[in-house]
């Protein structure tokens, strides 16, 4: 095993624990003075690739160089501190306070690709604001390079990757030579906490920035969103008094039997 480069997108996102809010216009998810995080899945994808080093370097076999990137407005850079706490080695900041849509997005990090030439991409299964599950997909597309989705283990060889893929009623293991592109399901691993020293070493590692003009990329959205609307509220339960009660309501009142 040689050294690797390994490149890991993470999207700030309004953080998981945060009970969502439509918008006053019903045009968009609330976001102003909401606690951002750093994607669960993207969490996963930094974890994974740490391990990968640390694997290979406690094996005396090679290291990594692991370097995470982040498209989106200013306040990105505390996704990517995050990430250079937990260890990763450099960050790239692609900086836009334009809306970015999954392709905008595989062709930020395509011209990114260009310039790092990775080894492997790993990447969220989703990006848990919008849930498109996408992005990873086009960059594979736009790269032509193959892809693991869903992944819940990755084991490298000699220029390989053997990965294990959560699909429905179970699990199925693939093969792809690299460089290829990995997509994080949760079972992946448990990614670390950042500890104290490493959240002021995060500090000085390099950061480098780019706009979309110095990539070149067309972001201009393809999709528009016509409307955002919150679930309709519950209603309230029932107590019946009897089986021939509960019944009864099945039947006549849900209509369901
Ligand atoms: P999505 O296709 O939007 O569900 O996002 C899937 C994955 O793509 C995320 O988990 C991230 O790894 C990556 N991604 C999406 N948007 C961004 C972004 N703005 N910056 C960096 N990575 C992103």
């Amino acid at each position: 095993m040689s050294n690797l480069r390994i490149l890991v997108a993470t999207k700030r996102v309004v953080d998981y624990a945060v009970k969502i809010r439509v918008n006053a216009a019903g045009s968009a998810v609330e976001t102003a003075n909401v606690k951002h995080s750093m994607n669960p899945f993207d969490e996963i994808g930094t974890e994974q690739a740490i391990q990968i080093k640390e694997a290979l370097v406690k094996a005396k076999t090679g290291t990594a160089e692991v370097i995470v990137v982040s498209c989106g407005p200013a306040k990105s850079q505390e996704t990517l501190r995050t990430a250079l706490a937990m260890g990763a080695d450099r960050a790239i900041h692609v900086e836009s306070d334009e809306e970015l849509q999954p392709l905008a997005v595989a062709k930020l990090l395509k011209a990114i690709v260009e310039k790092e030439k990775p080894d492997m991409v790993i990447l969220g299964k989703q990006a848990i604001d919008d849930d498109s599950n996408q992005t990873g997909q086009m960059l594979a597309g736009l790269l032509n390079w193959p892809q693991a989705t869903f992944a819940s283990k990755v084991e490298l060889g000699d220029k390989l990757m053997t990965v294990t893929r959560e699909v429905d009623g179970g699990v199925e293991t693939v093969k792809a030579p690299l460089p290829a592109i990995l997509t994080t399901d949760l079972r992946l691993n448990v990614p670390r906490y950042a500890s104290l020293p490493n959240i002021m070493k995060a500090k000085k590692k390099p950061l480098a920035k780019f706009t979309v003009a110095d990539l070149g990329v067309d972001i201009k959205p393809r999709l528009q969103t016509l409307k955002i609307a919150e679930p309709p509220k519950r209603q309230g339960g029932k107590l019946v008094e009897s089986v021939d009660d509960l019944v009864d309501k099945l039947k006549n009142e849900a209509k369901v039997l």
